[in-house]
């Protein structure tokens, strides 16, 4: 794909996301630039209509002129035509099946016959093979990005929220690559919940060999959130499938600067060899339901990344409940709050509130940072509550039915919240909201 490979022996390629207006060319060309000083190997911006994708073709245009080759990517939802414009001037387009054709999930239709599932599949089919078309004479590769926050309606009737539901959502659009034959394709699946995550793409990759597909997989989890946490979290998901060598292209997505994103993506790249041998030592000393870990790291971030790695396939794995990491450097407590921090990430002990929030990008609609850290100092008491902040709905309301309450970008200054999957306030102000959001968790917790 463009001037770089993915996939079979080639090495592990990381990436990111930008996070300002696409319309905005001088903005993006220097977004782009700091990832790619910082060691991105992609970078994608979304792509929210014609006007966008058309507009990749002038920073494009400003990076190459700059001495800048590194593959472009485009992210696309909910319109098909967008992807056929952006497929002439991105390197790589990225589709959702969950929105591609299907209006994406809206919790209502769920119930199919079986001529109006095939009916859907059809027409998946007739916008697909164009756009692979384009591709193919473009030479533009292809990522299908299947997102468990969304889902079609259709899917949903006949899977639920399962992974057997995420797999499927993948495998109908790759048959139909097949079929075409066009090879330059990518997989991922993500979500926030990173049992969720490395269970389906276990699943994926199983399903895959069954058909004799063996196509490049990109990994991440999705709203994985910030600062340590974000980056545990990401850890475990990622890392868990990267000790099992699956993963050709990751993102480490974090509520920060994207070029924030790079170094840790680099580190877990840097540390496959390691922690898959210290994830075998991790499984032999498991006694009385406890990991214990003694590990060799230089800093603080390197420990954090390391025990979360070595660690996470076998918590995911419900190999245990406990974990102790020792490291002569650093006080017994900190040692603890780490081994919590991981053991929350897997899924298995909550300790304190759990923040699922999106990376951002071009559709946010708010400052997203600002408000995550508003909405932090205000909860951080609730142990045990998910709480999401999304910038947009492409996975708010999808991943909202994951966390307990829900901040959702609406529109330019309107936000709306959620409890579960349930909308409680529509498009309030933006400046309101916030205070809006902690009232109302605190009365309905009362
Ligand atoms: S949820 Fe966040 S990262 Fe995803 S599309 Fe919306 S603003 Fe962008």
């Amino acid at each position: 794909m463009g001037n770089i490979g993915i996939g079979g022996s080639n090495p592990i390629r990381i990436q990111s996301m930008a996070t300002v207006d696409t319309n905005d060319t001088e903005g993006c060309v220097a977004q782009a630039k700091r990832i790619i000083d910082a060691g991105g190997e992609l970078v994608r911006f979304t792509t929210q209509g014609v006007r966008e994708a058309e507009n990749m073709k002038n920073i494009s245009a400003q990076l190459k002129a700059d001495g800048y080759q590194t593959p472009l990517v485009a992210d696309v939802h909910f319109t098909a035509h967008t992807a056929d414009v952006a497929a002439l001037y991105c390197e790589k387009v990225r589709i959702n099946p969950g929105n591609y054709v299907d209006p994406g999930r809206t919790f209502k239709h769920l119930e199919y016959t079986d001529e109006e599932y095939a009916a859907e599949l059809e027409k998946i089919e007739k916008k697909l093979v164009p756009f692979l078309n384009i591709c193919k004479e473009h030479h533009t590769a292809v990522r299908i990005g299947v997102n468990h926050g969304s889902l079609s309606d259709r899917i949903m009737s006949r899977y639920g929220d399962t992974p057997e539901g995420i797999v499927e959502s993948c495998m109908e659009f790759l048959r139909i690559f097949k079929r075409e034959q066009f090879n330059d394709v990518v997989i991922s699946i993500k979500a926030s919940n990173t049992v969720v995550m490395v269970t389906t793409v276990r699943l994926l990759v199983k399903t895959m060999d069954q058909e004799d597909m063996h196509y490049p997989l990109h990994l991440g989890v999705t709203e994985a959130g910030e600062g340590e946490d974000g980056r545990i979290k990401s850890a475990v998901g990622i890392g868990a499938l990267l000790t099992e060598g699956i993963g050709d292209t990751i993102r480490v997505s974090l509520s920060e600067e994207p070029e924030c994103e790079i170094p840790v993506a680099r580190k877990l790249v840097d540390m496959i060899e390691e922690c898959t041998a210290l994830r075998a030592q991790a499984e032999a000393s498991i006694q009385s339901d406890t990991i214990t870990l003694a590990i060799d790291a230089p800093d603080w971030e390197t420990l954090q990344l390391k025990a979360a790695m070595a660690v996470g396939a076998l918590l995911i794995d419900k190999k245990a409940h406990q974990l102790v990491i020792q490291h002569p450097d650093f006080d017994n407590a900190k040692l603890v709050e780490l081994a919590d921090a991981i053991l929350q990430a897997a899924r298995i002990k909550f300790t304190k509130t759990e923040y699922i929030s999106c990376p951002g990008c071009g559709r946010t609609l708010y400052n997203l940072q600002e408000t995550i850290a508003k909405i932090k100092a205000a909860t951080k008491d609730l142990v045990g509550l998910k709480i999401g902040i999304m910038g947009c709905i492409v996975n708010g309301p999808g991943e909202m039915a994951d966390a307990d309450y829900g901040y959702v970008g609406a529109g330019r200054g309107k936000i709306s919240l959620y409890k579960a999957k349930e909308c409680i306030e529509k498009n309030i102000p933006e400046e309101e909201a916030v205070d809006r959001l902690i009232e109302f968790i605190r009365k309905d917790r009362a």
